[in-house]
This record gives C-alpha cells, sequence and structure tokens, in this order.
C-alpha cells in the first residue's frame, strides 16, 4: 500500500495554494482533484478581484495556472475522488474511486461547498450568461442595471445590500412573507431604498435570450403570475458545505462546515486540516480560500516536524 506524508483533497484555490506550499515544504503531497477539477470558480467567468490581475483574469485560466504552479514544485496531481476515509488512527487510511488505498500521515480537506440553485431548467441554460450564485464576484458586471437576488437570509440580505451599491434596483425574491436573516441585516435591506422586497414570490422561469438573461417569471402565493425585468438573476438560498464524506470523524457545525481550531486550520482530529469554504461560510472568496490552503500547508509541516 502506498504511503505519503500528505494528502490534500480537492482542487480550488485552496487546495493548490496548499499544494505549493507543501511541495514547496518538500512534503511531497498527493492532490485529488475530485469531482469538480478547479472548483467552484470554474463556474464563473471572469475574476476581476484576485490580486495581481489588473485586468481581471478568466477563472478557467486562473485554476489551470495555480493548477500549473503546483504541479512545477512536484505535487502529484491525480483526477478522481478520495471515496471513504478511516480517520481512527494515524496514519489515515484513504480510498480513491479506482479502489486504491492510500495511508496518509496527514490531510487537508479542501473540498469546497456548492451552492444551492433552484434545478430549473433556464436558470440552468443562463447560467454565467446572467444566472451567478456569488454577488461578490459577479456584481461589478451588473453597475447601473436592475438585478433579482433569490433568498431571505443573511446571504441575501448581504448580496442584496452589496448590489444596491452597484445597480440601480435590486429585487428580493422570497417565498414567504418574512425573512429569515437576522434582524440587524433585514434593517440594512430595509434602510436602502433601490431594494424591493418581492414577498410570497417564487421563480417560475429565468427569462433571456442570446444576450443573456432578460427577466424573470414569478408566481406569488395567491396565484399572481408576472415578469420582471433584470439583467442579473442571483442565488443565496445558501450553500452546502462538501464535508458529507468526513462526517464521521470530524467536527462539523449545524450547517455541516468543518469545525476548526482558533485561527488555525486544525480539525477536531491530530493530523487532518480542513482548508477553504469547507470551513468557511461567512467569507467565501477564492482569495480568502487560497489564504487558508497556505496556513493548512504550514499547519501540516509543523505537525509533521512535531511542533504544534
Ligand atoms: P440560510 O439557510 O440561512 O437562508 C436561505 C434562504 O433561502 C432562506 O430565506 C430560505 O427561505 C431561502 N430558500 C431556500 N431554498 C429556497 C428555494 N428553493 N426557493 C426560494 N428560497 C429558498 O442560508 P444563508 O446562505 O443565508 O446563510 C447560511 C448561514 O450563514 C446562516 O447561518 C447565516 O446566518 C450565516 N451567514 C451570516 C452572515 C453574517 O453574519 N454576515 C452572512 C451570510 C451568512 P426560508 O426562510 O423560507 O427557508
Amino acid at each position: 500500500m502506498e504511503t505519503i506524508k500528505c494528502l490534500i483533497i480537492g482542487s480550488g484555490p485552496a487546495g493548490y495554494t496548499a499544494a505549493v506550499y507543501a511541495s514547496r515544504a518538500s512534503l511531497s503531497p498527493v492532490l485529488y482533484e475530485g469531482m469538480e477539477p478547479g472548483g467552484q470558480l470554474t463556474t464563473t467567468t471572469l475574476v476581476e478581484n484576485f490580486p495581481g490581475f489588473e485586468n481581471g483574469v478568466d477563472a478557467n485560466v486562473l485554476m489551470a495556472s495555480m493548477r500549473a504552479q503546483a504541479a512545477r514544485f512536484g505535487t502529484d496531481i491525480r483526477s478522481g475522488r478520495i471515496k471513504a476515509v478511516d480517520f481512527s488512527a494515524r496514519p489515515f487510511r484513504v480510498v480513491d474511486d479506482h479502489d486504491r488505498e492510500l495511508l496518509a500521515e496527514a490531510v487537508i480537506i479542501a473540498t469546497g461547498a456548492t451552492a444551492k440553485y433552484l434545478g430549473l431548467p433556464s436558470e440552468h441554460r443562463f447560467r454565467g450568461l446572467g444566472v451567478s450564485a456569488c454577488a461578490t464576484c459577479d456584481g461589478f458586471f451588473y453597475r447601473k442595471k436592475d438585478v433579482a437576488v433569490v433568498g431571505g437570509g443573511d446571504t441575501a440580505c448581504e448580496e442584496a445590500t452589496y448590489l444596491a451599491g452597484l445597480c440601480r434596483k435590486v429585487y428580493m425574491i422570497v417565498r414567504r412573507d418574512v425573512f429569515r436573516a437576522s434582524s440587524a441585516m433585514q434593517e440594512r435591506v430595509m434602510n436602502t431604498p433601490n431594494i424591493e422586497i418581492l414577498w410570497n414570490c417564487n421563480t417560475q422561469e429565468v427569462l433571456g435570450d442570446d444576450s443573456g438573461v432578460t427577466g424573470a417569471r414569478l408566481v406569488r402565493k395567491d396565484g399572481k403570475v408576472f415578469d420582471i425585468q433584470i439583467d442579473g438573476f442571483f442565488l443565496a438560498i445558501g450553500h452546502h458545505p462538501n464535508s458529507d464524506l468526513f462526517k464521521d470523524w470530524i467536527e462539523t457545525d449545524a450547517n455541516g462546515y468543518i469545525v476548526t481550531q482558533g485561527k488555525s486550520s486544525r480539525t477536531n482530529v491530530e493530523g487532518v486540516f480542513a482548508a477553504g469554504d469547507v470551513q468557511d461560510p461567512s467569507y467565501r472568496q477564492a482569495i480568502t480560500a487560497a489564504a487558508s490552503g497556505c496556513r493548512a500547508a504550514l499547519d501540516v509541516e509543523r505537525f509533521l516536524q512535531g511542533g504544534k
């Protein structure tokens, strides 16, 4: 059976940054790319807020470049995913989807999170063409335009107020007659004049043409069907952290996010570390994920050296 020092699970900014640091520290990391090589970023187009790219960078180019950088320092990058883990004793036993067993001295979990979508065919059709699950990433493209945000939680309120600073008008499509968000966030929304809340509404269809999204057809609880004209349709109905594989061993919060200790990437299992969106319900940015990947690699290095 193959024994490795450092296993990295996931290939978003967290996984690749961990790989760059771990390989430069001579930990000979093995990285499994998982189901979505390159991670969530590959579902967007232009990334304008990753430092170092004055004119922005194509998301796929950015991820290919991170991958190449990790490979250049010797990371063993493997396609496929880890399908089973046993964290009961070190070295940790894991199995990949070719039924290969590995023993790992340390593991970095960087499996990310998945944004929830409504599941409408029209929403799928316009993904990247006006449909987005990240206002911070894509809001800038809708300056002075009209957009809608779906959801009534803290994320929806935060994204709606963020977009209200850029856009002419922001509709919030809320399926009940109350918000789920905290009262402070609700107050911010209520005090923002260019946000209009459409209570008791669900989206029937995202409307558009070859140029992208042009509107949305909504249905209100009383049966009324009506259209709104918008250029951007933002989903903010929650994320699902990809932590299910580890749930028998690793402590998570009520929403499934892996709990890390203090400012470190340490989990409740000594030798298992977590980085990126799988342990971060609040920031969820490529740059914050990358930074936490760096921390995780440094934590692994210290751990394997016998320090803290
Ligand atoms: P939440 O689960 O809190 O809220 C999801 C929202 O989306 C709810 O309003 C829900 O409606 C709605 N929703 C879910 N499914 C659908 C659907 N199919 N159609 C229409 N609407 C739907 O997720 P968040 O991402 O907002 O927050 C996750 C966690 O992160 C929370 O604990 C939150 O407090 C925290 N957070 C904190 C922030 C902060 O403090 N600054 C910022 C962002 C998040 P319903 O209420 O009817 O179920």
